[in-house]
């Protein structure tokens, strides 16, 4: 007897991959990240009109910076995930904080996101942090795509733009559209990947034209359309661009071993929707991804899952967090119950949360690429693994050595444990890292950025009722400590010696604070089979 439904399940199931783009948008603040993730929306039909999605960036300004955070943390709750559909198929961009405080957060954010789009000031070409999440990405083989933003300003030479980005940035792109004219002069642009041009024009900022086919730019329409000496410019232009970069090839995209590089006015919209268009051909499905056990495929029928992402606490009254889990296989079910791996408890959710445009609604059921957000008191926390039964751990969320530390104190002796509490959900939320000297059982609390010691004590006293007063100490980096033999003479000396600046951090591991970067070489070369690591995980 041959039964079909099963079949036709996983048909369905398959479809709903293959749908699926799920990225991040990153750039340095003001590059225009936010209008391009508008205009996205906009195409999608997700919003109707310009400004609805918020901006997120902290503001410098009358408020104090902890009341700006506060701000920032209701907003980027609505712009965590923006998904819409676009040419029936299911789009889902990750927020990322541009704000370098917030690094670490957008890091962790690039471990739940199969592809990014680089986006780049024309005028102020590769910048600091572009430079510091392009890394990130590299390393990691992300597929990159990058959007070179405001040509209806004035800006670099694009050939000189191209060259800046592959240095700067460490990458080998190719040119997918090409400008005509900058800033005051800005025509248009050629679409080398559709062969299509389009005019800009001033008057029709927000009109989507559908491009003009020029499949022989030798046409002497092309005169006519953009004037004779753009024409030969850009006929000269192209010449050279097919001469000196690499042809566009899908696979040496997904293998993050090339860049694609599109030009444009996101506040225009204008070469957006080319933007757009290519991207949901060439970017990648779901991608398969690495547990400390095995390799996930996103087609497997089970589900796992994890969570990259806390956002806790944004009604004082309910200590109500939503984790953030991305799909990486199956599909998830609402009340299904499921294994959190590092507790070992099967749990259920009644109400999980999926993301459209800046709404959140109860989902029945998620895709691989989705992400859902789950109701938790207090159980998650981040790099937390979800399956139906099997052990399984995802790799790839690493701490950083954070930059700044301070001991943190109990300034309120009757609220011990509303303060430990506390601290112990802060950290598992990523704000901080905290650790534990081995000697005297003091408490330090290290962060990326010096904004956060005003967060942490705010919300301990608004959210736990704990206060905290901080105390300075001298620490240059954390390093975790991998000892080769963890019986010989030399570690047992290493730990002798260093004791005073031996901590744990969250998990347990040994993690030794050096006041200096002379003191880790001198101790690197004192030291040799123990090993300074600046992250947690390490090979
Ligand atoms: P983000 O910090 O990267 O999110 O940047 P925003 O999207 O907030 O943009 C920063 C500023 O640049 C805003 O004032 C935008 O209106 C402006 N902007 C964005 N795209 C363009 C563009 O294509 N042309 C021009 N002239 N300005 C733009």
């Amino acid at each position: 007897k041959r039964n079909f439904a099963p079949q036709f399940l996983k048909m369905s199931f398959l479809k709903e991959i293959d749908r699926r783009r799920t990225f991040g948008i990153i750039s340095h603040p003001d590059a225009g990240k936010t209008t391009l993730t508008e205009k996205l929306l906009l195409f999608g039909g997700a919003i109707q009109e310009a400004g609805a999605v918020k901006n997120n960036k902290i503001k410098k300004g009358a408020t104090s910076d902890f009341m700006e955070i506060e701000r920032q943390r209701g907003i980027s709750v609505a712009t965590s995930v923006l998904a819409f559909i676009y040419k029936d198929k299911k789009i889902n961009i990750l927020d990322t904080p541009g704000h370098k405080d917030f690094a670490e957060d957008t890091f962790r954010t690039l471990t739940a996101v199969d592809s990014v789009i680089v986006v780049i000031d024309v005028a102020k070409g590769v910048e600091e942090q572009t430079e510091k999440l392009v890394e990130v990405c590299r390393m990691r083989n992300i597929p990159m795509l990058v959007f070179i933003n405001k040509l209806d300003r004035e800006g670099k030479d694009a050939f000189d733009l191209l060259d800046e980005v592959e240095q700067k940035l460490g990458l080998r792109v190719t040119p997918m559209s090409f400008p005509i004219g900058m800033g005051y002069d800005f025509k248009g642009i050629y679409n080398i990947y559709e062969k299509k041009l389009n005019i800009f024009s001033g008057d029709n900022k927000q009109g989507i034209s559908a491009g003009i086919e020029f499949n022989d730019i030798k046409n002497t329409e092309l005169d006519e359309v953009v004037g004779e000496s753009a024409a030969e410019t850009l006929r000269e232009e192209l010449e050279l661009i097919y001469e000196v970069y690499p042809k566009f090839n899908n696979l040496e995209y997904l293998e993050g071993k090339l860049q694609p590089v599109f030009f444009g006015s996101a506040l225009n919209n204008f070469g957006v929707k080319e933007l757009l268009d290519a991207f949901i051909e060439i970017a990648p499905r779901p991608q398969p991804k690495r547990a400390e056990e095995r390799l996930v495929d996103s087609k497997e029928e089970k589900l796992t899952g994890f969570v990259f992402k806390i956002h806790a606490n944004m009604d004082p009254k309910h200590r109500d967090r939503l984790a953030f889990i991305k799909i990486v296989s199956g599909t998830f079910k609402r009340n299904a119950p499921y294994l959190h791996v590092r507790n070992g408890k099967k749990v259920k959710f009644s109400s999980p949360n999926t993301f459209f445009a800046e709404k959140k609604e109860i989902v029945d059921e998620s895709f691989p690429g989705d992400i859902v957000g789950l109701h938790d008191t207090g159980n998650f926390k981040i790099g937390d693994t979800l399956t139906e039964g099997e052990q399984l751990n995802f790799k790839g969320i690493p701490s950083f050595s954070p930059e700044h530390f301070r001991y943190v104190n109990n300034a309120d002796p009757m609220k011990s444990k509303q303060l430990f509490k506390g601290l112990d959900q802060l950290m598992d939320e990523g704000v901080a890292q905290l650790f534990t000297l081995g000697m005297n059982g003091r408490k330090i609390i290290g962060t990326v950025g010096a904004l956060q010691y005003e967060v942490i004590q705010y919300r301990l006293e608004h959210e736990y009722g704990a206060k905290c007063s901080y105390e300075n100490i001298n620490v240059h980096k954390a390093c975790w400590v991998q000892a080769e033999d963890p019986k010989n003479e030399e570690f047992k000396e290493f730990k002798r010696v260093k004791q005073r600046y031996l901590a744990k951090d969250k998990q347990g591991q040994l993690v030794f604070l050096a006041d200096s970067a002379f003191t880790i070489q001198m101790t690197q070369s004192k030291y040799p089979t123990v090993k300074l690591h600046f992250t947690s995980e390490y090979e």
